[in-house]
């Protein structure tokens, strides 16, 4: 295996990178175990984000990388149009099992991207199937991520990612943001105030009509744009909303689902039931590319009940990949047997207190956590958005540590395998970058 610089990095036009600075000052990483990468120079970098929020059960776990070799030496592809292989139906009962069965069907995708995507289509169909076309309109939320297809750029609410790519999808609508600095700065998990901006799709509903909506999508909690929990009751209050409409509710868990925040999903956590959830990363711990969205059984039905012609002519040539199918039943096997969400929760208090532990540091003006996440928002420097958290990132990379940074929002989310060792070298060094930021 390579782990020497590559030749030349003229060609990669690498994916929500600054192309010109990285070439400037590149970060390779070359190998990777537990809670560790290697870098390119032989150092060791802490995981303070489970790479993109995709790794829970720590990097190169043996069975999960056991799994991965044996199938694709068995079967390295196989369709699952008008075929399919044991290993998508094993996994998708499995999967079942793992939301403990308040979902009936799942749905195989690549990515979160290609979740969401999916999970909207399938509310429009859904509706059409059951006689109700004209439920067309879909609404996402300022701030949110839903990837980066046609369909999650249109829901979601981050106009840098937007404004390049026209008009995007018709009939989309979004409800405000929840994140409160002023009211909320320095809440543990769910904020004290702002429910009452729940009702602000009661608004919506009004100005179009229930008949005209298909579906509202929410990240339970947003990662991508800062870690911004719902405040006590919101996700509560938008549930009794969509059921009084007939409107569908999608949460898209892409970050949150698979122990994130010390359940299996976002949705147990805040004890609210979605129609469907959309899952990626975690799904495979990350090791090979797959999505999926979890159906409740009504969906499903829908389409088994609809006249014959009508079915959800939708699908991926690597819905259900074998070995991404393996690696996911490998993951839920390591979740089982090494009780991730038991170890998690029982360091989420130790976790919680490292984070808090961090007010008071210079240009810190908020720390917002919940489960195993934390955001740590930094003042902007004047006329720069962005660039202070961008140094620490930097800094924190060459002092052996992986942060991510939005906006001036630090968005830590290590794997949840973490020990109080981690804890305490991810804090120790941080607060070295943070004393020493401009
Ligand atoms: N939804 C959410 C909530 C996400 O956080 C992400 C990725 N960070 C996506 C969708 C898109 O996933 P992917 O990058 O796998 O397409």
């Amino acid at each position: 295996m390579n782990e020497s610089r590559p030749e030349s990095m003229s060609s990669f036009w690498m994916p929500f990178t600054n192309n010109r600075d990285f070439k400037q000052n590149p970060r390779l990483l070359v190998s990777a175990e537990g809670m560790y990468y290697k870098d390119v120079d032989g150092n060791q970098v802490l995981d303070g984000t489970a790479g993109l929020w995709c790794v829970p059960c720590g990097h190169a776990q043996p069975k999960i990388v056991a799994a991965v070799r044996e199938m694709v030496g068995q079967l390295d592809f196989a369709p699952t149009f008008q075929m399919g292989h044991p290993a998508a139906f094993d996994l998708a009962d499995r999967l079942m099992e793992y939301t403990g069965h308040k979902f009936g069907h799942v749905f195989y995708t690549n990515s979160g991207s290609e979740s969401v995507d999916t999970a909207l289509k399938i509310a429009l169909a859904y509706h059409k199937a059951r006689g109700e076309g004209g439920r067309t309109r879909l609404i996402g939320r300022e701030r949110g991520y839903h990837g980066v297809g046609f369909g999650g750029l249109s829901v979601g609410g981050i106009g840098s990612n937007r404004k390049s790519f026209g008009p995007l999808l018709p009939g989309v609508d979004h409800l405000p943001h929840t994140h409160n600095l002023a009211k909320n700065a320095f809440s543990r998990g769910e904020p004290e105030f702002g429910v009452e901006l729940a009702e602000e799709l009661e608004r919506i509903v009004a100005l179009h009509d229930a008949s005209t909506i298909a579906a509202v999508i929410i990240e339970p909690v947003s990662g991508s744009t800062g870690v911004l929990v719902p405040p006590k009751g919101y996700l509560k209050r938008i549930r009794e909303i969509c059921d009084k409409h007939g409107i569908l509710l999608i949460f898209d868990e892409v970050i949150t689902g698979f122990g994130r925040l010390t359940t299996p999903f976002a949705a147990d956590y805040f004890g609210v039931e979605p129609d469907m959830i959309t899952t990626a990363k975690g799904l495979t711990n990350g090791t090979i590319p797959m999505g999926a969205v979890f159906t409740k059984q009504f969906l499903h039905d829908a389409f088994m009940e609809a006249p014959p012609g009508i079915e959800l002519f939708h699908g991926y040539t690597y819905s259900g990949h074998p070995v991404a199918c393996a690696a996911s039943l490998a993951t839920l096997e390591v979740f089982k047997e090494q009780k991730i969400l038991e170890h998690a929760k029982s360091i989420q208090p130790y976790w919680e207190d490292a984070v808090h532990a961090l007010r008071g540091l210079p240009h810190v003006i908020d720390i917002r956590s919940v489960g195993i996440v934390a955001g740590i928002e930094l003042e902007p420097i004047a006329g720069k958005p962005g660039a202070r958290a961008y140094n620490a990132f930097k800094k924190a990379f060459a002092d052996g540590i992986l942060i991510r940074v939005t906006g001036d929002i630090i968005a830590l989310s290590p794997p949840l395998v973490l020990e109080k060792q981690h804890i305490d070298e991810l804090f120790g060094k941080l607060t070295n970058v943070l004393k020493n930021l401009d």
